[in-house]
């Protein structure tokens, strides 16, 4: 079982990582929109006169951008997740097998749902 004193570490680092992850999403919103109206702009409009490699190269930058964004909201998720589970007594043991997520590996990912064996 894990200690307090590690699990606050544990939370301390999640709440560290749920604050980045917030702000990367943030900027995501700011600065890949040119007005407000958020992520519409990013698709390549049929308005503006580009040629069509430009507008390969739109498309793969928007796509780029999203699937980059859904790795954060998916880890934002995660994150959240593993917040919630750290109050509770199943914190830190593996989602799948139910063993003890060893220590070296929730301090690289405090988030971790499984233990390494099932991860693989
Ligand atoms: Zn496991």
């Amino acid at each position: 079982m894990l200690k307090d004193q590690e699990k606050q570490e544990l939370k301390k680092l999640l709440l560290d990582e749920r604050d980045r992850i917030e702000k990367e999403l943030h900027s995501f919103t700011t600065e890949t929109s040119d007005s407000p109206g958020g992520h519409e702009t990013l698709m390549p409009s049929q308005e503006r006169e580009v040629n069509p490699e430009d507008q390969a190269s739109q498309e793969e930058q928007y796509f780029k951008l999203k699937s980059l964004e859904n790795i954060l909201e998916q880890r934002l998720i995660e994150v959240n997740r593993a917040l919630e589970k750290i109050d509770e007594k199943n914190f830190g043991t593996c989602e799948k097998c139910g063993q003890e997520i060893p220590w070296q590996r929730l301090k690289v990912n405090p988030a971790a749902p499984t233990c390494i064996s099932c991860a693989a």
